[in-house]
């Protein structure tokens, strides 16, 4: 078993009060078993069912991995739908209100342009979206993922069941081949498995067994 105090991670001491007031005082079990692994610079498989905590997971990882000097977007988590991304925006933003002036920016279709575009023109460190509007944004030129270090795909089952591979393709191909690329799942499913390991590079696979 894994030790499931967030202190036994190498967090910045910001990160760890913050998870206090925040009452996340334990880590869940998905949290558990895959930081470790996300903050050795491993790319992760992640699967555990709706509701275990996988958000803060890949948010508190990719926030560690962050410089806020460098104002490009250094990470980038896709989600299936405006709604999902909305929510993973914003508790990435609450884990990461004691770190100084990081940006996190939502990108979903739906919403209209302009905001968005003078949002990018203005810089951002953390973009979360849906892939065919991210792809948009990548096609227009308004966002560059040059300096990605960081690729989430977040319910990546979902994203495929919603015709979105091609537009996931594209948007990998924009990114740097050094990037770190944890893939979190609900189902983990015989759809998912080709494409997943076509990106990452010897992933470790985590899985929370459902408790009957
Ligand atoms: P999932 O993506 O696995 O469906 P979420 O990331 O949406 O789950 O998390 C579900 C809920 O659990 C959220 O309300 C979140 O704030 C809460 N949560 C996450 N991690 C912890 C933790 N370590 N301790 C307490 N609550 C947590
Ligand atoms: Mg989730």
């Amino acid at each position: 078993m894994s030790d499931s105090s967030f202190d036994s991670l190498p967090l910045a001491p910001e990160l760890l009060a913050n998870l206090d007031s925040l009452g996340y005082h334990a880590m869940t079990p998905i949290q558990a078993e895959s930081l470790p692994l996300m903050l050795a610079g491993r790319d992760v498989i992640a699967r555990a069912k709706t509701g275990s905590g996988k958000t803060a997971a890949f948010g508190l990882g990719l926030l560690s991995r962050l410089s806020v000097t460098t104002f490009r977007v250094q990470a980038l988590v896709l989600c299936p739908t405006r709604e999902l991304a909305d929510q993973v925006a914003g508790e990435i933003r609450r884990l990461a209100r004691t770190l100084p002036n990081v940006k996190v920016l939502a990108l979903c279709g739906g919403a209209p342009f302009g905001p968005q575009l003078a949002s990018l023109a203005h810089g951002a460190h953390v973009v979360v979206g849906t892939p065919g509007r991210v792809e948009e944004h990548l096609r227009k030129g308004s966002l560059t993922l040059a300096a990605l270090e960081t690729l989430v795909l977040d319910e990546a089952d979902r994203m495929l069941d919603m015709g979105f591979q091609a537009s996931m393709e594209a948007i990998v191909a924009e990114t740097p081949a050094s990037r770190q690329t944890w893939l979190f799942s609900a189902t983990y499913t015989d759809g998912i498995k080709p494409i997943a390991e076509g990106l990452m590079r010897e992933p470790a696979t985590v899985e929370i067994a459902e408790v009957h």
